[in-house]
């Protein structure tokens, strides 16, 4: 137990030199974090030795979590400080939610699969992260009763950004959500502005699984 403990931890390490801080992720809250949550945790066991490694894997029901380094750049770009709400679409295997706990006040968290809804909450229970409130919804509407968020992370890959999210953000609130074809995607940073002005950056090309709902794909 001892000794596997000390395995994963070497990986994790490992990970963020290679995968994190040498494709210049600076933030230290996001290094720490990552650092910290044992990503083979979220993974079955049979992918447990694969959890630290440079690509995604499956979570079953057809899903996947993230790439370490997508993790990092996606809770990066959302530029986090202590006192945040955040809100995030996709739950999936709660790594990513996981993360922002770590960082921020409070995280709200929604996933349209039941089955990994529930893995998830055993795992942050295990793990006594006891800042993550999560919904099975289908979270393309968002979270009125809870918004506005400082920040949105989606990360399932949508046809276009909900105008419900952008609502749902407070000013000076920060998204980010991949955005094109069922193929590849645009991720896309949403800076809404003290006036409520909205502004938007490209980040680059990424793969994600589709974000399925009413104001996403329609399956
Ligand atoms: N953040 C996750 C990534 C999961 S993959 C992680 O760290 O593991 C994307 C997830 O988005 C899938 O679990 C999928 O079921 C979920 N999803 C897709 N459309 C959704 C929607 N409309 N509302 C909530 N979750 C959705």
């Amino acid at each position: 137990m001892e000794n596997e403990t000390i395995k994963y931890e070497r990986m994790r390490d490992d990970m963020i030199k290679r995968q994190i801080e040498a494709r210049g992720i600076k933030d230290n809250k996001v290094i720490a974090a990552m650092r910290k949550v044992p990503r083979h945790l979220f993974v079955s066991e049979a992918l447990m030795d694969q959890a630290y490694s440079d690509y995604p894997l499956p979570i079953g029901e057809q899903q996947t979590i993230s790439q370490p380094y997508i993790v990092a750049e996606m809770t990066a770009a959302l530029e986090l400080t202590k006192n945040d709400r955040v809100l995030e679409l996709g739950t999936g295997s709660g790594y990513q939610a996981a993360i922002l706990s770590q960082i921020v006040y409070r995280v709200y968290s929604i996933e349209r699969i039941h089955t990994l809804l529930i893995r998830a909450r055993k795992i942050f229970d295990k793990l006594q992260y006891h800042n993550i409130v999560i919904k099975y919804a289908d979270g393309t509407s968002g979270w009125e009763e809870e918004s506005p968020f400082d920040a949105i992370i989606v990360t399932a890959g949508a046809p276009d950004i909900p105008q419900f999210l952008i609502n749902q953000l407070s000013p000076n609130g920060r998204m980010v959500i991949p955005v094109g074809d069922e193929h590849v995607q645009s991720l896309v940073r949403i800076y809404k502005d003290e006036k409520g002005i909205i502004h938007r950056t490209n980040l680059g090309g990424c793969r994600f699984v589709k974000l399925i709902g009413e104001h996403g794909w329609k399956r």
